[in-house]
């Protein structure tokens, strides 16, 4: 273990106070033994880093899905005390709103005989890699709206039903969103990618409900056993990366006109109730909007391809939840036995929002929210549902997926993704990418166990196991 670490209980671990100098806080990280092995230190140095920002409550966080990111680290999570806190793009990620969604329809396996058709089709439908144009053209006023109102413009466009509103964190539309905090670069990289998935770890994926932990949630969820799901992995595409781009510099030039000391550059910040704060702000949740909009017209295409070639029912094809696991927002929490308001990061983390509580639907009301853990193109991803104890302990939160263990590159020297598409079409899924290069970047391989991750989180109470949910079917970016 790597020096200066405490252990405090069977998955939790802290790196105290002078672990790098300037912390107000402790850091904690989530972790089974098994996994300590995949830890990097350049990832728990970032974790340390967070807890030097002003205004940071409790603790810097990590779940078990940590490794190195921008600035704080992937499956970071952190709370800023709203009037002496920060905000800070890194603690976001370049693709904000990067999310998932995951649908039920009424097939089951056997209902797949014409899985490559499906997938061919599902790949033509929704375009994929680096810059997918989509042939969708929106108008700049209606990129406008969208950046406003998320998933009910979408919706308001025809591209889905409003059940799809309310199965959305937010309701796929965070307020507070200012378009004009969007600049006219990232607005052209936006238009043309709306409706697009996007490369690398975006993916489109045909799965199996292949086990039930959970009866009363997976019944208040809609999913059954055996059961045919899609899973729909992206964010915001260029529009998003732009806007991070274009606030980081802001916000560098922000930490030094309000004299923020910061251990690294990566962290740039400005306090929440500052100008270039809200302005940050805005901009990102007109993003996160954006994403939302195009994960609802993504689903609008999927259900385009398996009315067309199941023979089901367009509104038979229902929208389990949408989550957001790149993003800052403002929430009430206990701190301290007191109701206080925080800007919430979660980089590479998921809302999960216990019972009765705000913004739950009502349907999952008395279940919690659905927390959806995508594990990789060849191992199973979970359904998880928000629970008391991350209330208590994370700011509601929890991991976002597995998390990697080797770095693009390094999948890319060591992997072949000839072969492992083949081995995984040998145990039935079938994957269809750009090109064999995109696979062994993504490979299963490349990523920790997704059981290992799901089980820390479980054990520790801070969402609780749902449903298993098998590939058969993969599409990525
Ligand atoms: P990220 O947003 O950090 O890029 O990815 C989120 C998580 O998605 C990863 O940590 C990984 O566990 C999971 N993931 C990546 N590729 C795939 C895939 O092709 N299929 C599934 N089901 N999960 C994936
Ligand atoms: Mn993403
Ligand atoms: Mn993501």
């Amino acid at each position: 273990m790597i020096e200066g670490i405490k252990k405090i209980g069977d998955y939790e671990w802290e790196l105290p106070i002078g672990f790098v100098e300037g912390m107000h806080v402790p850091g904690r990280f989530f972790l089974s033994e098994k996994l300590t092995g995949t830890l990097e230190e350049g990832a728990l140095h970032q974790l340390a880093n967070v807890a030097t920002m002003p205004g940071i409550i409790r603790n810097s966080l990590a779940m078990p899905d940590i490794h190195w990111g921008y600035g704080f680290p992937i499956g970071g999570v952190a709370a800023f005390e709203y009037e002496s806190g920060v905000i800070s793009p890194g603690g976001v990620g370049f693709d904000i709103n990067c999310g998932v969604r995951l649908l039920t329809t009424p097939l089951t396996p056997g209902d797949l005989i014409k899985k490559k058709e499906i997938l061919d089709a599902l790949y033509d439908a929704v375009p994929v890699g680096v810059g997918a144009r989509s042939s969708l053209r929106f108008s700049e006023k209606q990129l406008e709206t969208m950046m406003t109102e998320g998933t009910a413009f979408a919706v308001g466009e025809g591209f889905g039903n409003k059940d799809d509103i309310l199965h959305c964190e937010e309701q796929g539309g965070m307020k507070g969103a200012e378009p004009a905090f969007v600049s006219k670069k990232a607005r052209s990289r936006g238009v043309p990618q709306c409706g697009t998935l996007g490369a690398g770890n975006h993916f489109l994926e045909i799965q199996v409900a292949q086990e039930i932990y959970d009866e009363p949630a997976a019944k208040a969820y809609g999913l059954e056993k055996g059961q045919i799901c899609m899973m729909v992995h992206c964010g915001s595409r260029g529009l998003g990366h732009q806007v991070c781009t274009d606030h980081l510099q802001i916000l560098e030039q922000a930490t030094r006109k309000y004299h923020i000391n910061l251990p690294d550059k990566q962290l740039a910040c400005a306090p929440l109730t500052s100008p270039e704060g809200k302005a940050y702000y805005g901009g990102m949740a007109a993003a996160a909007n954006y994403a939302w909009a195009n994960r609802q017209i993504i689903t609008h295409q999927i259900r385009s391809v398996l009315t067309r070639l199941c023979g089901i029912a367009y509104d038979d094809i229902r929208l389990v939840y949408d989550v957001a696991h790149n993003v800052a927002k403002i929430e009430e929490h206990d701190v301290d036995g007191k109701r206080t308001k925080v800007c919430v990061h979660r980089k590479g983390a998921t809302r999960a929002f216990g019972p009765d509580c705000q913004d739950v639907p009502p349907d999952y009301a008395h279940i919690g929210q659905p927390v959806i853990i995508p594990g990789s193109m060849g191992s199973s991803s979970y359904l998880l549902k928000g629970t008391d104890v991350a209330m208590d302990r994370t700011f509601g939160s929890t991991c976002h997926g597995a998390g990697r263990v080797l770095s693009r590159s390094q999948a890319k020297k060591k992997l072949q993704g000839k072969t492992i598409r083949e081995t995984l079409g040998r145990s039935g899924i079938m994957i269809k990418a750009p090109h064999d290069g995109a696979i062994a970047e993504e490979a299963p391989d490349a990523y920790k166990s997704s059981s290992e991750v799901v089980s820390v989180v479980h054990n520790l109470g801070i969402s609780r196991l749902v449903a298993r949910l098998e590939p058969l079917g993969v599409i990525k970016g």
